[in-house]
């Protein structure tokens, strides 16, 4: 919590330069119609918005259809296959020469409503955050100004209907104000994020038409933890395995047989060890190879993002970190190698005098543009093979295990590479210079550290794509109680009137 205080105290002095006459328009709009643009927003986060249920998924595509047919947006739900709908909306501007297209997502994390302090689609309003002991306060009535540290609880609340409900109010105050789109406008609001987007390439790559654009604005995530407007150009790609290796058929005596059969989970820490130096190096042959280095811009805004790591290392109690000196952004820049799990007989009171008969591993590799997910994980079997390891992919039959001194199994392999859109494109910087002139000086990355498949995106409609999220940092994303910071939405609504009139 010393953190967020603390970042906020440095957000304090970043007063927005709003010189954006379409951020103008919104910010009077919303002025006068606090209590409306919340009660609709209610209503959006009443309707359940988990994946699978397939009913309430269609009750909330039904009900943003009609939010934008209300602005006068021609919208529709695209079916494919298994997919949830994905509601399209698109305003066509007379004499535009290029297409935006907005992506945000309805559907939301799965949850446990026992976890929430109240019900997670009975939306409240909290006059602070539940850490800082927020009570349940009632919506002030119409032309009353709500205070803008208060906040809303409820799932999806700011992953990811927040953009929406911007988006539509933005679409009000640009109208109200007598402004006009300069380019043509899609919306792309998809169903199943949360589980996966399993089915959003073939969607999009089926009706290709209805989806391309010069560039995706992909508004989902928080900004940054100063508050700052965060706008990010890429994600790390993502890329996972399972290693087992094996000892004797089954636990043995470590008395009787210590010395003599070989233990499994001293290879394992052995290979593991193998991979990874102890400055965070990776020591698999070409892991490194074919990675795009940054760009003169991209390694300009990596050193002018604001610092996070003295208060994270405090908040996380941390006694160093890997890659010091340098900064966390920047180590997010490179790739990563990952142990997410290990097992291996069993620990504490469990334990027993035994050599365990497996060892297994959970590895995540997180990957950065120009590396290949299936290239990378070639490349760890090879090193995995040179270490004296036979490799198979399901449990070695007894034939097979007595045939080869070490065997491990790999399965897994599932993943996707890295996006990264260049900072100098023209597009990318006159998104920059239009989200400054309604948000002030940015936060500006050139990849995110967590992994979205927009390869997947960008491959189906052959764009480019860009990340503007509007969340606060502290929003429980994908935890109980998420929450949206009104402020928060107050700025995203002016963020978007600016974008919707580039
Ligand atoms: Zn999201």
């Amino acid at each position: 919590m010393r953190c967020a205080i603390l970042f906020l105290t440095l957000g304090v002095g970043i007063l927005p330069a709003q010189v954006n006459p379409a951020s103008q328009a919104a910010r009077k709009w919303r002025e006068t119609h606090e209590r409306a643009i919340v009660g609709e927003f209610f209503d959006l986060l009443a309707i359940p918005n988990i994946a699978r249920d397939r009913g309430n998924i269609r009750r909330n595509a039904n009900l943003i259809a009609k939010m934008l047919e209300k602005r006068g947006v021609k919208a529709q739900l695209v079916e494919h296959g298994p997919a949830n709908p994905v509601v399209r909306g698109e305003i066509l501007t007379p004499g535009a020469t290029r297409t935006i297209v907005f992506y945000a997502h309805y559907d939301g994390q799965p949850l446990d409503p026992k976890e929430w302090a109240t019900p997670p689609f009975e939306p409240v309003l909290r006059d602070r955050s539940l850490e800082k002991d927020g009570r349940v306060v009632a919506l002030p009535p119409a032309g009353t100004p709500f205070d803008p540290e208060s906040r809303i609880y409820a799932r999806s609340a700011s992953d990811d209907k927040a953009p929406i409900i911007a988006i539509v109010t933005a679409l009000d105050a640009i109208k109200a104000a007598g402004l006009k789109t300069k380019s043509n406008i899609r919306f792309v609001f998809e169903g199943e994020e949360e589980a996966g987007s399993i089915n959003l390439e073939a969607l999009l790559a089926a009706h290709k038409d209805l989806f391309t654009g010069d560039i995706w604005l992909i508004c989902d995530g928080p900004v940054h933890q100063t508050r700052r407007q965060l706008v990010a150009f890429g994600a790390r790609g993502v890329v996972g395995f399972d290693v087992t290796v094996y000892g004797p058929r089954r636990e043995l005596h470590s008395g009787h047989y210590g010395n003599w059969a070989p233990n499994p989970a001293m290879e394992l820490v052995r290979l593991l060890a193998s991979m990874k130096d102890d400055t965070g190096h990776v020591l698999v042959d070409g892991f490194y190879e074919g990675i795009e280095p940054l760009s003169e811009t991209e390694k300009r805004a990596v050193a002018e993002a604001p610092p996070v790591d003295v208060e994270l290392i405090r908040e996380l109690w941390l006694g160093s970190t890997e890659g010091a000196p340098k900064k966390l952004v920047e180590l997010l820049q490179s790739p990563s190698f990952n142990i997410r799990g290990m097992a291996s007989s069993r620990i504490g009171d469990q334990a027993s005098n035994v050599i365990p008969s497996t060892a297994s591993a959970s590895i995540d590799m997180r990957l950065v543009k120009g590396m290949d997910h299936a290239r990378t994980i070639d490349r760890v079997v090879e090193h995995i093979r040179k270490q004296g390891y036979f490799i198979v992919d399901a449990d070695p039959s007894a034939e097979a295990r007595m045939a080869h001194p070490k065997i491990a199994k790999i399965t897994g392999r599932e993943g996707y590479n890295a996006a990264r859109t260049s900072m100098d494109l023209p597009i990318s910087q006159e998104v920059v210079r239009v989200v400054e002139s309604a948000r002030g000086p940015s936060v500006k990355l050139p990849t995110m550290g967590g992994s979205v498949p927009l390869v997947a995106i960008e491959r189906a409609v052959g764009t480019r794509t860009i990340t503007i999220p509007i969340a606060n940092h502290d929003n429980n994303q994908h935890s109980s109680n998420e929450n949206l910071r009104l402020q928060n939405l107050w700025d995203g609504i002016e963020l978007m009137a600016a974008l919707l009139t580039m």
